[in-house]
């Protein structure tokens, strides 16, 4: 069967001569139609690169990016982004309804089916007495599930997501992520999330890619062997979670510099390994918690 997405032997290089600079290389995998995939990466790995040229906005300089086996050249009509800058995405000018609606308008939607999609993507992120009120009189979760509507709205093949809950704090996130988890159960909805926080690739998953540091290619996949149901408190508390955020933190930890030399390293014992992931996740959340600030 075709993948939804399928990404072959990717590398984008920005630049040329001695300044040029390979963001990603030997980029290969496919998601799978209903599946949510996440990529989790260190900062400056290339993820948004490698969003960009899935998205259209960028051309590979090798390899091919297909949605449902068509070949992606320019930005696919079916596919939605949500961005982490909520502020910077949402139009001030324009009501919750009129910023859901306004990539329908250019896609040609009629009005009065605008207004019901927008409507019903209010209502399944939890805002649907909100349409009148404008992005600014919202708090930044809140905009952030308009945001969310609106890719909905569109009805996307594949929703891609680019660190969308990094800007809120760490309880509206918590609700984000339960929000994303109960609208592609309800909606079937195919996903590929990007983000730097390990925890919540796992939480998130049924698949978590693991990159390399800059130029990115796939280190890891990952399948997230955990129920299709999942609990903030429970899930994170199971055995498997932490097992498999400790091997995704390992893999992230464990990788040489780029561009590496050749070098022998000693193979270092599971109890080193673990102090390290330890020391990894620990760097991660105290990320977290400045960003949330
Ligand atoms: P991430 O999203 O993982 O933080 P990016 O894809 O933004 O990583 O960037 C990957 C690498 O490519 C970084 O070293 C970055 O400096 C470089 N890069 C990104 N955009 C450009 C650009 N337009 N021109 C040159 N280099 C770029």
């Amino acid at each position: 069967m075709t993948p939804m997405l399928e990404v072959a032997d990717l590398r984008h290089t920005y630049g040329s001569g001695p300044t040029a600079h390979t963001a990603v290389q030997n980029l290969k995998f496919e998601v799978a139609a209903g599946e949510l995939a996440c990529i989790v990466g260190p900062s400056g790995c290339g993820k948004s690169t490698l969003l960009r040229c899935i998205a259209g906005l960028i051309k590979p300089s090798e390899g091919t990016v297909s949605l449902h086996g068509d070949k992606i050249d320019r930005t696919p009509e079916d596919l939605a982004v949500v961005f982490q800058d909520y502020s910077r995405s949402l139009f001030p000018w324009l009501s919750v309804r009129g910023n859901v609606e306004f990539p329908l308008r250019s896609r040609g939607v009629a009005r009065a089916e605008r207004r019901k999609r927008a409507e019903e993507a209010l209502e399944w992120v939890g805002l649907s007495g909100a349409g009148a009120k404008y992005p600014w009189q919202l708090s930044g979760g809140m905009q952030q599930r308009v945001s969310i509507a609106r890719a909905l709205a569109c009805q996307p093949s594949l929703l891609l997501m680019d660190e969308p809950f990094a800007s809120v704090d760490a309880q509206t996130r918590f609700e984000l992520e339960d929000l994303l988890l109960r609208v592609r159960h309800e909606h079937e909805s195919t996903v590929l999330l990007v983000t730097h926080d390990i925890d919540e690739s796992v939480y998130l998953g049924d698949r978590v890619l693991v990159l390399s540091k800059s130029p990115a290619s796939i280190v890891a996949d990952l399948t997230v062997d955990l129920p299709a149901q999942r609990d903030q408190i429970t899930t994170r508390e199971s055995k498997n979670f932490v097992a498999l955020r400790s091997e995704v933190a390992r893999l992230l930890h464990n990788q040489p510099a780029a561009e590496p030399e050749p070098v022998v390293r000693p193979a270092s014992s599971a109890a080193e390994d673990e102090a390290a992931a330890q020391r990894f996740l620990e760097a991660e959340r105290e990320q977290t918690r400045q960003t949330s600030r």
